[in-house]
C-alpha cells in the first residue's frame, strides 16, 4: 500500500470533504492507519481472518502486519495464500467503506468476512490444501 487512497482525512486537507471521521465507526480520524488496521471495524474482520488462517492474535499495524502474517507460516505456497487473503482484506475493507458513503448502510464485520473467505476461496482454489471456509 502505497498510501494513494483518498481516505477522508486527505479529502479533508484538500478542502473536498465536510468531516474526516470514519464512515464504518465514526470514532476516528480516517487515514489508512485506522480504516485498515487500527479501527474495531477492519481489527474485527483482521482478527477472524487471523483466527481462520490460524495465526496469533496480534496488535495490525500496516507496515507489519505482511511480515508478521508472512513469519506466522513457514511453507511458501502457504505465504502466498496470505498475501492473497490480505490483499482481500484490504481491497473488501474498502468496498465497505464505499458502500458506506454511498448507499449509508454498513456491512456487518462478519458478512465482510464470509465475503472475504468466498474471494479468496475463488483466487486460490487451485490450493488443494486449504478445505476451510470462512463462516461465522
Ligand atoms: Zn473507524
Amino acid at each position: 500500500m502505497h498510501d494513494r487512497l483518498r481516505t477522508r482525512d486527505k479529502l479533508f486537507k484538500y478542502d473536498a470533504c465536510a468531516e474526516d471521521s470514519c464512515l464504518l465507526c465514526g470514532a476516528n480520524i480516517e487515514d489508512r492507519q485506522h480504516l485498515f488496521f487500527n479501527g474495531r471495524y477492519s481489527q474485527e474482520c483482521l482478527m477472524r481472518i487471523a483466527h481462520w488462517l490460524r495465526i496469533p492474535n496480534q496488535n495490525f499495524f500496516i507496515d507489519e502486519v505482511w511480515k508478521n502474517w508472512l513469519r506466522a507460516v513457514k511453507d511458501k505456497v502457504q505465504q502466498k495464500e496470505v498475501l492473497a487473503v490480505l490483499a482481500c482484506v484490504v481491497y473488501h475493507i474498502w468496498f465497505a467503506r464505499n458502500t458506506t458513503f454511498w448507499q449509508k448502510v454498513v456491512i456487518h464485520p462478519s458478512k465482510l468476512y464470509k465475503a472475504i473467505g468466498r474471494s479468496f476461496s475463488v483466487v486460490v482454489c487451485v490450493l488443494p490444501r486449504r478445505q476451510q471456509t470462512a463462516s461465522g
